[in-house]
Formats: C-alpha cells, sequence, structure tokens
C-alpha cells in the first residue's frame, strides 16, 4: 500500500482525504469546520470497499460507504484541527501509526507566475506561498494555514504544493496579456493565470486514457462546469486558452460569480449607485450568476423553476448556455478544430440539457451529440456524440483529490 494524504485547506475548515497510490482508491475523507468558531465540527469517513479508480470506474464517488462520523468540539485552530483529524483516523481507521502516508499533498489556489509544477513544500516555498497571497488574499493564507499546520503534525513525511494555476503557465503571452497599459500591468503582476488546473489536466488525460490516443495528439476543449466553473482549450496536453483569468471571476457564468461583465458597469455602479469597491466584489462574486439571474446558484432549483415555467429561471439557464457555446465557439477557432469536448464537475456530469445546449450548434464543426447516450443516467467516464460525430463528447468525472495525489507522489517518489 503507498497511502497518500490528500489536504484542502480554508480559512476556517479543511478537507482530507487518505489515497492508496497502489490502486488509486479512496480509504477514508472527511472535514474538519468552523476552525476558530465556539464549537467545530469534524465528520471522518472510512470506506469499507474502497471506491473505484477514477478512469474507467465511478470517479470519486464514495460508492461502498461504510461509515461517517461527526463530532462537535472546539477546534481553536489549524492544528488542533489536524489532531481532530489525527483522532479519527486512531479511532475509526486506516491506522495511520500502521500505514503513514508516504506523503501529503497540499492544494494551494494561486502559484503566480513562479510555479509551475508541483514543488516540495520548504520554509522558502512557505515564504513564496505567503507572498503570493497579494493575488489571492482568500485562498492562498488559507491554504498556507493548512500547509504549516500538516507539516507540525506530519514532520517526517514530504509535503507538495499542486497549484490551480500551474497547468495553464503554457499559455502564450498573446493568450495571457491583458490589453492594458504594460507598467501598470507589470507593477501589479495584472495577467491571465487560469484556475481549474488540477481538473483540467486529469480530464484531459484521462479523456486520452479512456480513448487510448497519445495525449500530444490531441486537440481538446474541457468544460469543467461546477458551483464554479471554467473551459479550457489544450493542445496535446498543453493549456493554450482558459476561461478563469486573473481571478477565478472571468469567463462562464457561474453559480454565484459573473463571470465575463464590461468593466465600465463597475464604473456606474461606482458613480451611480454608490457602491463601494467591497460591494462591488460581494455582487460580482456571491450575488450574481445563476444566483443573481434566478435566486438559486442550483442548476437542480432552476430546472425545477422552468419545470414551474419561472421565466426568470429559464433566462438564467439561456443565459449560461448561451456563454457556454460563445467559449466553444471561440476555442475551436484558437484550437482549429478539436477532437474531444469533455464535460465534468457537478453540471457538467449531471446536466445533459447544459451539455446539448453547449453543444447544439456546432453540427457544422462536426459536433454531434447523441441524444439517447446524453440522456442516459450511466456513470463513469462515457461518450454520449454518435459514432459518426467527428468530435468525440465524453463526460469525464472529475478527481481532484487523485490528481493531486499522483502530483504529490511523482514529486516525493520521483
Ligand atoms: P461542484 O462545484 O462540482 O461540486 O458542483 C456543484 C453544482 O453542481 C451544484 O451547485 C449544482 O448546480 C450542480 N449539480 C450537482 N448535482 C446536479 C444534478 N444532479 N443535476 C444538475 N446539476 C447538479
Amino acid at each position: 500500500m503507498t497511502p497518500v494524504l490528500v489536504i484542502n485547506s480554508g480559512s476556517s475548515s479543511f478537507k482530507y482525504q487518505l489515497l492508496d497510490m497502489d490502486t488509486g482508491r479512496t480509504l477514508a475523507s472527511g472535514l474538519v469546520e468552523r476552525i476558530g468558531e465556539p464549537i467545530g465540527v469534524a465528520r471522518h469517513t472510512v470506506y469499507a470497499t474502497p471506491a473505484p479508480a477514477a478512469t474507467g470506474g465511478v470517479a470519486g464517488t464514495p460508492t461502498f460507504l461504510d461509515a461517517t462520523r461527526t463530532r462537535e468540539l472546539p477546534i481553536p485552530d489549524h492544528t488542533a484541527g489536524f489532531e481532530v483529524m489525527l483522532d479519527a483516523f486512531a479511532s475509526y481507521g486506516p491506522s495511520l501509526t500502521e500505514t503513514p502516508p508516504v506523503a501529503v499533498g497540499h492544494r494551494v489556489v494561486h502559484g503566480g507566475a513562479r510555479f509551475f509544477e508541483p514543488t516540495l513544500i520548504t520554509p522558502l516555498v512557505e515564504i513564496n506561498i505567503d507572498e503570493l497571497s497579494v493575488l489571492a488574499p482568500l485562498h492562498n493564507p488559507a491554504n498556507l494555514a493548512g500547509i504549516v499546520a500538516a507539516r507540525t503534525t506530519f514532520p517526517d513525511v514530504p509535503h507538495v504544493a499542486v497549484f490551480d494555476t500551474a497547468f495553464h503557465q503554457t499559455l502564450a503571452p498573446a493568450a495571457y496579456t491583458y490589453a492594458i497599459d504594460t507598467e501598470v500591468a507589470a507593477a501589479h503582476r495584472i495577467r491571465r493565470y487560469g484556475f481549474h488546473g488540477t481538473s483540467h489536466k486529469f480530464v484531459s488525460e484521462a479523456a486520452a486514457a479512456f480513448l487510448a490516443r497519445p495525449l500530444v495528439e490531441l486537440k481538446q476543449i474541457v468544460f469543467h462546469l461546477g458551483n464554479g466553473a471554467s473551459v479550457t482549450a489544450i493542445d496535446g496536453g498543453r493549456s493554450i486558452d482558459t476561461s478563469m483569468g486573473f481571478t477565478p471571476l472571468e469567463g462562464l457564468v457561474m453559480g454565484t460569480r459573473s463571470g465575463d461583465i464590461d468593466p465600465a458597469v463597475l464604473f456606474q455602479l461606482e458613480r451611480r449607485a454608490g457602491m463601494s469597491v467591497d460591494d462591488l466584489d460581494d455582487l460580482l462574486n456571491k450575488r450574481s450568476g445563476l444566483l443573481g439571474l434566478a435566486g438559486s446558484n442550483d442548476l437542480r432549483d432552476i430546472r425545477a423553476a422552468i419545470g414551474r415555467g419561472e421565466p426568470r429561471a429559464l433566462l438564467a439557464f439561456e443565459v449560461y448556455v448561451h456563454r457556454l457555446r460563445a467559449y466553444a465557439g471561440a476555442y475551436l477557432a484558437q484550437l482549429g478544430g478539436a477532437d474531444v469536448i469533455s464535460f465534468t464537475a457537478g453540471v457538467g456530469e449531471n446536466a445533459p440539457g447544459v451539455r446539448a445546449g453547449a453543444l447544439e450548434t456546432l453540427g457544422f464543426a462536426g459536433v454531434e451529440i447523441d441524444h439517447e447516450r446524453n440522456e442516459s443516467a450511466e456513470r463513469g467516464i462515457r461518450v454520449i456524440s454518435t459514432d459518426a460525430s467527428a468530435v468525440t463528447v465524453l463526460v469525464v468525472p472529475t478527481d481532484e483529490e487523485l490528481e493531486i495525489a499522483r502530483q504529490t507522489l511523482s514529486v516525493a517518489r520521483p
């Protein structure tokens, strides 16, 4: 067994997953939340028969649940949270003393222009991650808190940072440069970075493996449609364009984020509606997207509201799909056509109407959806295009934890 522990740390919570990298299976997962509040909560789930590996199986889905244990207790900081996690492993298994993790992988949101691959964490790397908090003030300090606590808890194993931005470091200057004053941009490191890289990398590689085609030969478009959403054009395994930019706000319509918007709307709201920068940040990041348009960030609610005949829900859906189609066209143009288009994450894996809507006008580019396949309730990686379609369209369940664990192991045991 080769256990790797994956940590995804937020400011007042962290998620963890223990995977056996001999099989790619999840052994246990958990969530420690409300850190710093009077009462915190810790959940720990053990998989009796572990979830199958992602590719070809039911990716990341905890199918054979043994038990989820929940504890409520004060958890003053991340280090205390890691002690609670260790208690859970000791009480419910699997035993970390019998089979300790060979490495710990950490999701880090922003690697700036500095980190383009998974990186062994040293004190200097911690300083760099902290310094990049200027670019990701909500995420990097939270990621770092998890790293510091985990390094205290597991001092003797390698810790590896896996950056959301790293996969997009292959973007050419023409794709990542904003057309603004270059001195202003350089002084403040304003450029497009792109996010969700771990998922885009995982999905594009899983698609190539599933089709038994060399990754380097494939032109791919990957739609990661979850609560956050982004799309990436991938040529031969390299990201050449992606919809998120300086922050994860740019691009597609999301659960609560607006995606692309004319920046002059902000000037107008500041001047005419007296909104502050913080108000505008809150508006575009937390009160826009599907939520702003239709009152819920969850596509299941939007679908139900459309069924009840609510016009604003129908408009929200149409705006969402209109944007997807615009990006599909743009990325077909950037790539010069595509071999594979994949859909992943909560919406991408579960909403056939969104997938069909995004691609329905692309017959001219050789994209032909098979509606029966698209509507099928089948799980796991699957084809939803017709056999005659020149472009293969796939649903590929993402598994970011498995990808982080793989990359972690590649650094810890090169
Ligand atoms: P994620 O961020 O990948 O966890 O995706 C979460 C989002 O996926 C939710 O907010 C929903 O909009 C969407 N979603 C999850 N399950 C379904 C489903 N069965 N049908 C439609 N949308 C879903």
